[in-house]
């Protein structure tokens, strides 16, 4: 287990997935925010869309990290809520590594010689079990180390240190911004070597691109559920810009393609009389305007492509490459 981060001239570039997870209010979208700087502002401009995964593409010299914020892992009523739960570790297969957000936990109590005790938690335990089935490298970030003593911070890792065979632990404020940069370094660590993934230049347009078809994907999974897999694909083929420089932000034209891998599947989403693909074009379509604060007209069409997801290019049928 490695607590600092090393730094080789000669290291190699290295690029990758990492997905962010972590309880509601652990500091994920700050975290986010922080590392990407104004460049993220137009991913995540307002709360209710971080049930959503917002990607972020960080890109320095030596490493390009392509951010999933998941959503928040709680506990409803009813037990833990699948769909959340299904959406936030749904990502797990897709990425490289894992960053893991908690909090340092710390109650008073008396009556342990110390004073204080670390509360782990019961959603806690559940990630954990969720993230060793993974099998992914993950990086333990404590935050809002802000809030405690540094002398509480050993027993936090102490505390944690065995739930999981941790890449690193490393405590860290996002909201202070300390220790950003290194938290940065100990996940590009875990990313395999490789070119970037994406041009340096285009994150913005990537993000909202991307952001469009997690909306259009995210209303396909919430209508239909289990009849649609988690296999289907949204590709964003055009994107109309120039409308959104005027002055008034006009009406974007936003023309999304929906990749199944069987006809079945196509019946689903297309529906009765199309019912279907109206509905989730609707919602889609509400959810779009919110994030780009404009009107926008949305086209979709569904396509069946078996097997896409093991073509070579899907990651530009994804929408993540322009
Ligand atoms: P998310 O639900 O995991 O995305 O959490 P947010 O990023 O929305 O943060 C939840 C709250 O925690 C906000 O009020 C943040 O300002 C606060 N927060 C985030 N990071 C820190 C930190 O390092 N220290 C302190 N004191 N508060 C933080
Ligand atoms: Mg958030």
């Amino acid at each position: 287990m490695k607590r600092v981060a090393k730094k080789r001239n000669d290291a190699p570039h290295r690029s990758g997935f990492c997905a962010i997870i972590g309880r509601p209010n652990v500091g994920k979208s700050t975290l986010l925010n922080r590392v990407l700087g104004e460049k993220l502002s137009i991913v995540s401009p307002k709360p209710q869309t971080t049930r959503n995964r917002v990607l972020g593409v960080l890109t320095r010299p030596d490493l390009q990290v392509a951010f999933l914020d998941t959503p928040g892992i709680h506990r409803a009523r009813g037990g833990l809520n699948r769909f959340m739960v299904e959406q936030a570790l749904g990502a797990l297969p897709e990425v490289d590594c894992v960053l893991y957000l908690i909090e340092p936990g710390i109650v008073r109590d008396p009556a342990v010689p110390s004073g204080i005790r670390v509360e782990i938690g019961e959603v806690n335990q559940f990630i954990v079990e969720k993230l060793r089935e993974s099998g992914k490298p993950v990086v333990l970030g404590i935050n809002k180390i802000d809030t405690v003593p540094k002398h509480e911070l050993l027993p936090v890792i102490e505390a944690w240190k065995d739930a999981l065979p941790f890449a690193a632990i490393f405590p860290f404020s996002a909201l202070h911004g300390d220790g950003i940069d290194q938290l940065v370094d100990l996940v590009g660590e875990q990313l395999p070597e490789g070119p970037p993934l994406f041009p340096p230049d285009v994150y913005t347009d990537v993000a909202e691109r991307f952001l469009v078809s997690e909306y259009v994907r995210e209303q396909i999974l919430r209508s239909t559920r289990q009849e649609v897999p988690y296999s289907t694909a949204v590709a964003v083929e055009s994107f109309d810009e120039s409308e959104r420089e005027r002055e008034g932000r006009g009406l974007v034209r936003i023309f999304a393609r929906i990749y199944v891998e069987r006809d079945s599947q196509k019946a689903i989403i297309i529906g009765r009389r199309g019912e279907m693909l109206k509905k989730i074009g609707t919602a889609a379509r509400l959810e779009i305007e919110k994030l780009l604060g404009c009107k926008v007209f949305l086209s979709l069409e569904v396509t069946v492509e078996p097997r896409w997801s093991e073509r070579e290019d899907a990651l530009r049928r994804l929408g993540y490459s322009s």
